[in-house]
């Protein structure tokens, strides 16, 4: 197998939700518990899971948005996690993130063409060819960009409100590509949009995946998205991966009683379907400020036994070297 592009290293991060009169905290929110995985060159993992479950943290976590408490990302042979100010800045470079909702993501005061620019002047990343000023050259390159993400160059006079859902995060993409980054972390990219919308927002980054190589890390609930985009797919649960496997492994032969759940859940549109077999969820989903001991999902799950509560499954190889699962039973 290939060099892994990205490393994630017992990644872990809590969030203190009650203090006392001394700063003291009482009361945690394990939102990443541990997590490790591998990223390949030009694959798009994706990271599927109920809300709450920890994907955006680790996504953030990851481009250190926000500060980890224990872990390592090694990007490229370098831990993200220990660079700061000009090296985080130049590393970051290289690895961007497109948000859900591309209303917030971009400023309303700019134009869309500054928007697209605004990557390119900061890191200074256009270098003019001879004869040519440095402002023709970011323009020339801002055109090049919308053109990638399959918009027309009249939408550069625009501003945001005046741009559609669809537009506007292609737009995000067209930025997020500026400054030609190896990784892009999708978080949830599409789910604000049309479902219409969002088919073609899928093909784009399906063909940027394609086209240049990029790796991205797609973070998602909708299985049907998931079976669209994914190469691999790593299923979150309480802050933890508790199964990671290729898409067609994942969708054909699912281990984990909790990957089980999710797929019997997720809406068939053949009606003689409706009287399959299905593992039902049953019981809410545990506070992650009160994460049950042992297997994580013992709480919920239909085949539990009595050792479930009490050790916690490591994540390990099963059936094939490619799919992992955590849990006793399999
Ligand atoms: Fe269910 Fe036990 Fe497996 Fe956890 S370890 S998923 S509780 S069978």
């Amino acid at each position: 197998m290939a060099k892994a592009l990205v490393e994630i290293k017992n990644l872990s991060k809590e969030f203190p939700v009650k203090k006392d009169l001394w700063g003291r905290t009482q009361l945690s929110l394990k939102a990443v518990n541990d997590i490790s995985l591998d990223i390949y060159p030009g694959e798009c993992l994706t990271i599927v899971g109920e809300s709450g479950c920890g994907k955006s943290t680790m996504a953030r976590l990851i481009l250190k948005l926000i500060k980890a408490d224990q872990g390592e990302v090694i990007f490229e042979g370098e831990d993200i996690l220990q660079l700061k100010g000009k090296q985080l800045r130049e590393k970051r470079q290289d690895m961007q993130m497109v948000f859900q909702n591309p209303f917030s993501s971009l400023d309303p005061r700019y134009k869309i063409k500054d928007s697209i620019a605004e990557p390119l002047i900061v890191h200074r990343h256009c270098k003019p060819p001879k004869g040519v000023t440095q402002g023709e050259a970011i323009q020339a390159r801002v055109r090049e960009l919308i053109g990638l993400v399959e918009l027309d160059e009249t939408i550069l006079e625009k501003y945001p409100h005046q741009c559609s859902g669809g537009q506007n995060q292609r737009v995000s993409i067209a930025r997020a590509l500026a400054l030609n980054p190896k990784f892009i972390i999708a978080d949830e990219a599409v789910s604000a949009l049309d479902v219409s919308i969002q088919a073609k927002i899928l093909e784009l980054i399906k063909k940027l995946q394609k086209e240049l190589g990029i790796s991205f890390l797609f973070i998602a609930h909708n299985l049907g998205v998931v079976k669209y985009i994914a190469d691999r797919v790593a299923v979150m649960y309480l802050g933890e991966i508790v199964e990671l496997a290729n898409k067609e492994e994942l969708f054909s032969n699912p281990l984990h009683p909790y990957t089980k759940a999710l797929l019997n859940a997720a809406p068939v549109a053949d009606p003689r379907a409706r009287d399959r077999d299905r593992v039902l969820l049953e019981g809410e989903i545990p506070k992650p400020t009160d994460i049950p001991s042992g297997c994580p999902f013992h709480t919920r799950c239909p085949i539990a036994e009595s050792k479930c509560s009490e050790v916690k499954p490591e994540l390990a190889c099963q059936e094939t070297e490619s799919h992992h699962v955590s849990c006793h039973l399999v």
